[in-house]
């Protein structure tokens, strides 16, 4: 496992909020080369047996991987898990519970959305939706992209489906110890992803690296598709100054919404240690 392996080791699939089946991705991430890669899909870990199988099809070395959406201090924060024990069974109950609750969430979603004049946004969002426990903003997106609402997903986002605007609904997700625990108590990795996403003060994201490692945290996503090369280069600097394992990841989407395709990240800085490196016992498909 080396530092300048091409790993992507977060992305989504239509188990969750992607657009391509598990397979489909597996052949766009070998055909861009990628060396090691993740599935990810939000809080639901059932397209990993399909992923893996076209993974080692392809030769392409393999670890079971998730996003999982946890509430800390008044935000939603995505905690990555990789190279778990898929079959572990606290990890798939902690999932369950996760999940459950989007459907409501969704109805209220599309009341909230009524309120302003646009109908039929929970039948609208279910079209773009494969895994029925699975419904989320993005499908919602989607639909307002294809009723012309708006012009693209990050306009929706903007105008609809963020704090304050009528779309948007509170939710209770996972406790970060939790989700923690259950990657870890798996035998995973747990990583901060995309940490720049979140709208903390100093304080709040202190406090958030520092419980994160308090619960079993080993890891932070230092190059994700959503990073500028200045946050690049301050969260290098984070997992520097907070010893943790440094993760790479496109964090894809579909062809049509994702800027950054699979792979297509720089390389770790050399100074960092790559979560791949401490995963190697759990990576699946290495040539022998
Ligand atoms: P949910 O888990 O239902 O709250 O949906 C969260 C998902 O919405 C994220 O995983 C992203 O895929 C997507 N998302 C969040 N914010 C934005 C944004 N500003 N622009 C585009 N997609 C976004
Ligand atoms: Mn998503
Ligand atoms: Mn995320
Ligand atoms: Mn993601």
């Amino acid at each position: 496992m080396n530092h300048l392996l091409n790993a992507d080791l977060h992305c989504h699939s239509n188990v969750s909020d992607g657009t391509l089946l598990p397979e489909a991705i597996a052949a766009r991430a070998a055909a861009q080369g990628v060396e090691l890669w993740a599935l990810t899909d939000h809080d639901e870990i059932g397209g990993l047996p399909r992923a893996r199988e076209a993974a080692l099809d392809l030769g392409m070395a393999f670890l079971t991987g998730v996003e999982i959406s946890v509430s800390f201090a008044g935000e939603t924060v995505h905690i990555v898990g990789l190279g778990f024990d898929a079959e572990d069974s606290a990890l798939r109950e902690g999932l369950a519970a996760t999940r459950n609750g989007r459907r409501d969430r969704a109805r209220l979603m599309a009341a909230g959305l009524a309120a302003v004049g646009i109908e039929g946004a929970f039948e609208g969002a279910l079209k773009y939706v494969t895994n029925p426990d699975l419904i989320s903003r993005t499908h919602f997106a989607r639909f307002l992209v294809e009723t012309g609402v708006c012009a693209a997903t990050h306009e929706v986002f903007r105008r609809y489906l963020t704090e304050g605007k009528p779309g948007y609904v509170p939710h209770a997700w996972a406790r970060l110890k939790d989700a923690v625990r259950w990657i870890s108590d798996a035998g995973g990795i747990a990583v901060i992803a995309h940490p720049a996403r979140y709208r903390f003060g100093p304080t709040a994201e202190y406090a958030l690296f520092t419980e994160f490692i308090a619960h079993g945290g080993r890891g932070v996503e230092v190059l994700t598709g959503s990073h500028s090369h200045t946050e690049q280069v301050r969260y290098a600097e984070t997992a520097v100054e907070f010893d943790l394992l440094a993760s790479r990841g496109s964090d894809f989407h579909s062809p049509e919404e994702s800027r950054v395709d699979l792979g297509e990240l720089p390389d770790l800085p050399g100074r960092l240690h790559p979560v791949w490196v401490a995963l190697a016992p759990r990576v699946q498909g290495l040539p022998q």
